[in-house]
C-alpha cells in the first residue's frame, strides 16, 4: 500500500532550518519505516509458542443501552497486524506487534478457534451483554484472521443469546459490503459495532506522526459502507500523537471528534497516548522528545465535545499494560481517574466540575508554552540525522 502523501512535499517547514537536512515526503516515509523496523528488530524472541492456549479475557465496566453494565474483552494471540509486518512497519504508537503477536509460525484456523472457544466457554460471562474481540489488527483481514476462523467464532457467539452486541476492530481497507453482510448474517440477533482507529482527522499529521497509512477519504468510504449496513461505528481518536504540543493535541482531538461525528460515527473513544514497548513513542519519550498528555487535557477535550455525541474515555487498559500512561500530579491522579471512570458510567461532563488541584496551574503554563508541531518534528529528525544512524540507511 502506498502512503497517501508519498508524492507531496509536505515537509516544507523543515527546509527552512537547514537545506542540507531537508527531507521529501517519500524520504520521510522511508526514514520512519526504517526507524520502525529498527525498533521492532529489538523485540526479543517469543517466550512461548502455544498458539492454542485460551485467549486472555477481561471483564470491564460498560455503559450499554442507557445502563451501567459489563463487557467481556477477548484478546486473541495472532501473527500480527499486516500493516506492521509490511514495509511500513506499522503505526508509531502501537505495541501489539511486541506483545500479543507471534511470528514464529502461522497460527492456524483451529488454533484461533481454540483460543476463542476455551476462553469464551470457561469465563464467567453470564448476563454480560457486550463482547469485544481484539486480534491485534483487523478482524476482517483474512490474512490476519482466516475467514473460516472468523465465521466459526461468530457461529459460537451466535449460540450465546446473552450477547447483545459484538465489537471488533478493523482498518478501513478491509471493510466491504460482502464481509459485513456475511458477518451480520452469522449473528442475526446481535448488534455489530466496528471500531476504526482514525486517531486524527488531519491526513498529514496522521501520516507523519502515526505512520497510519490510510486517509480520511478511506475512513469515510468505510464509514459509509458500515452505515448503509446498519452497523454501529466507533472511532478511536488519539490524544497527543508525537510532535503535537499539549494545546495542539487538545485542539486536534476536539476538531477530530467534531469531524468524526459529522461523518456519521456513532461513538468516539478518546484514547490518550500511552507508552508501549518497541514503539516510536517509547523512543521519543525516553529521549525527552515526548511528554505524556495530562489528565487535565482529557478533561478539557471532554468538556468541549461531550455535547456532540457519545464520547467515551479509553482507560489505558491495554493488554499487557503500557509502561506509562497520562497523568497529572501524585496529589490528584487518583481523584481525576475516579472522575473519568465516573464520567464513563454517566457520560455527564459535570463530574469534572468539582476537581481542583494546584497542578492545574502547571498544566495551564504548559498550554501557554506550546511548541510548534514542525519544530518538534524537526528536533526528532535532526537529532537522528546528527546521530548519523538510522536515517543514512533510509
Ligand atoms: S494501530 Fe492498528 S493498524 Fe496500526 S499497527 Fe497497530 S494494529 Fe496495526
Ligand atoms: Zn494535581
Amino acid at each position: 500500500m502506498k502512503h497517501i502523501m508519498e508524492h507531496e512535499d509536505f515537509l516544507g517547514p523543515i527546509k527552512n532550518v537547514d537545506d542540507s537536512k531537508c527531507l521529501s515526503a517519500s524520504q520521510y516515509y522511508s526514514f520512519i519505516a526504517t526507524f520502525m523496523k529498527h525498533l521492532h528488530s529489538n523485540i526479543p524472541a517469543n517466550d512461548y509458542l502455544d498458539f492454542s492456549r485460551p485467549a486472555h479475557i477481561e471483564i470491564r465496566d460498560d455503559f450499554f443501552r442507557g445502563k451501567n453494565t459489563k463487557r467481556a474483552v477477548v484478546f486473541l494471540l495472532s501473527n500480527g497486524c499486516e500493516w506492521a509486518l509490511k514495509s511500513a512497519h506499522g503505526c508509531t504508537m502501537c505495541g501489539h506487534i511486541a506483545k500479543q503477536a507471534r511470528k514464529d509460525q502461522p497460527i492456524s484456523t483451529e488454533d484461533f478457534v481454540t483460543q476463542f472457544e476455551t476462553a469464551f466457554s470457561t469465563a464467567d460471562i453470564d448476563g454480560i451483554p457486550v463482547l469485544n474481540i481484539f486480534n491485534n489488527g483487523s478482524f476482517f483481514n483474512d490474512d490476519e484472521l482466516p475467514r473460516e476462523a472468523r465465521t466459526t467464532i461468530l457461529n459460537l457467539i451466535n449460540k450465546n443469546k446473552n450477547i447483545k452486541r459484538v465489537l471488533v476492530e478493523s482498518r478501513p481497507e478491509f471493510i466491504t459490503p460482502s464481509v459485513l453482510q456475511e458477518t451480520k448474517s452469522l449473528i442475526p440477533g446481535t448488534e455489530l459495532e466496528i471500531a476504526i482507529g482514525l486517531e486524527t482527522t488531519d491526513d498529514i499529521r496522521r501520516s507523519i506522526s502515526l505512520n497510519k497509512g490510510f486517509s480520511l477519504r478511506q475512513f469515510t468510504d468505510a464509514a459509509n459502507i458500515i452505515r448503509k449496513n446498519d452497523i454501529h461505528l466507533r472511532s478511536y481518536i488519539l490524544l497527543k500523537p508525537p510532535f503535537f504540543s499539549e494545546r495542539g493535541a487538545i485542539n486536534d482531538a476536539v476538531q477530530s471528534i467534531e469531524t468524526a461525528f459529522s461523518l456519521g460515527v456513532g461513538a468516539v473513544s478518546l484514547e490518550a497516548m500511552t507508552v508501549q514497548k518497541y514503539t516510536l513513542v517509547e523512543y521519543l519519550y525516553n529521549n525527552n522528545l515526548y511528554q505524556m498528555p495530562w489528565l487535565w487535557s482529557i478533561v478539557e477535550v471532554i468538556k468541549r465535545t461531550a455535547h456532540l455525541g457519545r464520547v467515551i474515555i479509553g482507560l489505558f487498559k491495554f493488554y499487557p499494560s503500557p509502561d506509562s500512561v497520562p497523568n497529572n500530579c501524585p496529589l490528584c491522579n487518583n481523584k481525576v481517574m475516579d472522575a473519568i471512570i465516573e464520567y464513563n458510567k454517566t457520560l455527564r461532563p459535570d463530574v469534572f466540575n468539582q476537581l481542583h488541584c494546584k497542578c492545574k496551574e502547571d498544566w495551564k503554563e504548559v498550554l501557554e508554552k506550546s511548541s510548534d508541531y514542525y519544530d518538534n518534528l524537526r528536533d526528532f529528525i535532526l537529532v537522528e540525522k546528527n546521530k548519523d544512524s538510522i536515517l543514512r540507511s533510509a
